[in-house]
């Protein structure tokens, strides 16, 4: 796709996220090649131009943890009430009956909805390979949705027979698992600034692979030069697993396998302790805080206040749509201020703190410095919010996003091309995909 100029006029406000936390007023924007080629006043285009007098503008929003496949499985009876634990077996067996449609269009539906939210830039994280599934296919899926994507060849290999939680049927042998990650990392990753789609090396979660599998990946990841991620401390069932398993705490164990670093981020990290928050922020390991799935399988809320004193990097996910259930990443960002404030009071996180972990802080944590800020130079991945909506209607301050703010953008652009336009998907066929998905969820639920 040809990269057009795109004049973004007379913003009402921009925040910018940069170093100087720079928030600038009826300013034009001018993308072209990809990237913010200039801002100021009174600037020229013969491109597109797009009107911004109502709109707050925003970097693009990051999601650093997602399932995207998990969008065919919202509100499943059974596991709408469980921990999660017992969650996860509700779900393994109607998980086992997915095969390569159902990963494309359930990536479809997932990015669209993130796209609709505010996020140009999203991870997700593919752990299980039913019935000839690929992670190609979701990769094939961003492409269409025109989201920049850093999918991770997730995998579990420890089956109930050896002790672990998957049935035995959803798990791969690790020589095969590995031997995919060479394959997905040498067919689609994309080291260079503006990259589309990084590849990212991902064991499900130490409960479902072995050590061996977790060192294996890490060496492997290191020398391809590409990140890895997993689960980690995410509820107290996950921290006693650790303990009676491996005779020790989630920390210690990411560390001897070779899971801390700046090339490393971990989803969830509720029960992390402060010698763990004190690693993390040595080792500059990322974390994934995902507040609405901590809230919905009742895992505790995540030490993030600890976290950001202590100079740990974070970003925000909104983990798999079965656990959410929905996708909606500005609604994450709010909730993830709101949560904070629950046990350490109304000054814990401020709006425009949580706005800054939802896209500088996600742009960190995915080693992305050319996203999560506007700045002259840096990729052309844009939110633009309607500030004249109900929602915002009376508000003395039209930053406060996540106070007083649309949950919808009006605009999207990802590398300067135009995803969302007057709050529609343009990039592809939203209808068609929501129809399809919906037909897979029926046959799925008619096997229960
Ligand atoms: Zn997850």
């Amino acid at each position: 796709m040809a990269h057009t100029e795109i004049l973004i006029r007379n913003a009402r406000t921009v925040l910018c996220m940069d170093d100087a936390r720079s928030e600038l007023t009826g300013v034009d924007l001018r993308l072209r090649g990809g990237v913010i080629a200039e801002i100021g006043a009174g600037l020229t285009s013969d491109g597109t131009v797009i009107d911004a007098g109502t709109c707050l503008v925003t970097p693009g929003l990051v999601n650093t943890h997602h399932h995207l496949y998990q969008t065919l499985t919202r509100a499943v009876p059974g596991g709408q009430d469980a921990l999660l634990f017992g969650w996860l077996k509700t779900l393994y067996p109607i998980w086992a009956r997915f095969g390569p449609e159902e990963m494309f269009v359930s990536a479809q539906v997932g990015l669209a909805e993130l796209a609709l939210s505010g996020c140009t830039l999203a991870s997700d994280h593919l752990y299980l390979y039913p019935n000839g599934a690929r992670l190609d296919d979701t990769i094939a899926a961003a492409a269409e949705v025109g989201l920049r994507f850093h999918p991770t060849r997730g995998a579990m290999s420890i089956g109930e027979s050896a002790g672990g939680l998957p049935p035995d049927s959803l798990v791969e042998h690790e020589a095969a698992i590995l031997e995919d990650c060479i394959r997905l990392i040498d067919a689609h990753h994309d080291p260079r600034p503006g990259a589309m789609v990084r590849v990212g090396v991902a064991p499900c979660s130490p409960f479902s692979v072995s050590r061996d599998l977790m060192r294996d990946a890490a060496l492997l990841a290191r020398d391809k030069g590409v990140m890895l991620h997993t689960h980690l401390a995410e509820n107290d069932e996950d921290i006693a697993y650790s303990l009676a398993q491996f005779g020790c705490r989630p920390g210690q164990y990411a560390e001897d396998l070779g899971w801390t670093g700046t090339d490393v981020w971990h989803a969830h990290c509720v029960k992390l302790d402060a010698q763990e928050i004190d690693l993390f922020a040595r080792t500059r390991t990322g974390v994934a805080h995902c507040p609405c799935s901590n809230c919905r399988l009742g895992s505790g809320i995540a030490p993030v206040r600890a976290m950001r004193d202590a100079g740990v990097k974070v970003g925000l996910g909104v983990d798999g749509s079965a656990s959410n259930d929905i996708g909606n990443l500005v609604a994450e960002a709010r909730q993830a201020m709101l949560l904070q404030r629950v046990t350490r009071g109304a000054d814990a996180m401020s709006a425009r703190e949580a706005l800054w972990i939802a896209t500088r802080g996600g742009a960190e944590v995915l080693g992305r410095d050319d996203c999560g800020q506007i700045a002259v130079g840096k990729r052309a991945d844009l939110a633009l919010w309607d500030m004249n909506g109900p929602e915002s209607a009376g508000s003395w301050d039209p930053a406060a996003l996540l106070l007083a703010g649309p949950q919808r953008v009006r605009y999207l652009l990802v590398e300067g091309r135009t995803v969302v336009e007057d709050g529609q998907i343009v990039s592809f066929d939203l209808e068609r995909a929501i129809a399809t998905q919906n037909r897979l969820a029926r046959r799925l639920s008619e096997q229960v």
